[in-house]
């Protein structure tokens, strides 16, 4: 699954992406952490970016274009992957639909998180607060004033996005303000109702159809050796065990295949199951022997 999530800083991209990958097993590319990781280690990017990211701009779109570009190139980032941050403006949307078709990598869809603003000021103050009080570090651009600036670029550079891939027919609007719990319930359930979880979907899908064959074969071999045991309550357990001789999974087929007739059983007559099930079986072998 390659998705890109957009909004605003503070609306909760980190955090969504964050449930993502645990859920999808992709990766989250944050350019933003990159460019933090580069700012500390003080590498020719990061002393680029220092000042720039400090100030709540953005940093040129050839650094950050060149970022994703070598990350998307990364083993980890084959089986999919979510951008949070990138791209931040209508060229680098560009250059990342160039880059993409250049790897032949399909995009899934572009998740904006809408929020309002007045909101995100709010989350933030509360946030910085409360890392205060803890004793906790404050992102340098984490602060109200910082803020303020980053959601005018957000409007002027970013938003124009959302037109872009709307256009593309990539875009999903979430509404961000809903609980970090509700937020992610709506996000899976529009990637599935797109199709995006369909790779996973076909995998499980093929999973229950080999579980079934081989199901049926150990039912098969089952029969063989535990056919009597299966008509009778007490037959989870004899079939078990006479089908243990034949292997695991078919004596886990047999308890399951056993365990049904035993559940409407217990529904009918919750008093005497087992006497019920031995008219059952003796009902059985008379039908058989008049055929
Ligand atoms: P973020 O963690 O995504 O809020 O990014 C933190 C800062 O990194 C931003 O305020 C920008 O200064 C810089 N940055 C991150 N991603 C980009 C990008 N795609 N283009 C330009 N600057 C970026």
């Amino acid at each position: 699954m390659r998705l890109i999530l957009l909004g605003p800083p503070g609306a909760g991209k980190g955090t969504q992406a964050q449930r993502l990958i645990n859920r999808y097993g992709i990766v989250q590319l944050s350019t933003g952490e990159m460019l933090r990781a580069a700012v500390s280690a003080q590498t020719p990017v990061g002393l680029k970016a220092k000042d720039i990211m400090a100030a709540g701009g953005l940093v040129p779109d050839e650094i950050v274009i060149g970022i994703i570009s070598d990350r998307l190139d990364q083993p980890d980032a084959v089986k999919g992957f979510i951008l949070d941050g990138f791209p931040r403006t209508v060229p680098q949307a560009a250059a990342l639909d160039e880059l993409l078709k250049k790897k032949h990598i399909k995009l899934d869809a572009v998740i904006e998180l809408r929020v309002n603003e007045s909101a995100l000021l709010q989350r933030v103050e509360t946030r910085v607060a409360e890392m205060r009080a803890r004793g906790e570090e404050v992102r340098i651009d984490d602060t109200p004033e910082v803020l303020t600036k980053r959601l005018a670029s957000y409007r002027s550079m970013t938003e124009p996005l959302i037109h872009y891939y709307s256009e593309r027919r990539k875009l999903l609007t979430v509404d961000g303000m809903m609980t970090i719990e509700h937020v992610t319930r709506e996000i899976n359930r529009i990637l599935s109702a797109i199709g995006a979880v369909e790779a996973k979907a076909s995998e499980k899908a093929a999973k229950a159809k080999s579980a079934a064959k081989s199901k049926a074969i150990s039912a098969k071999a089952a029969e063989k050796t535990a056919k009597p045991a299966r008509r009778s309550v007490s037959a989870p357990k004899k079939a078990a065990k006479a089908s243990g001789k034949a292997g695991k999974p078919a004596s886990r087929v047999v308890k399951k295949a056993a365990k049904k007739p035993s559940r409407k059983v217990a529904a009918g007559s919750t008093t005497r199951p087992a006497k019920k099930a031995g008219k059952t079986a003796k009902k059985v072998t008379k039908k058989r022997a008049k055929a």
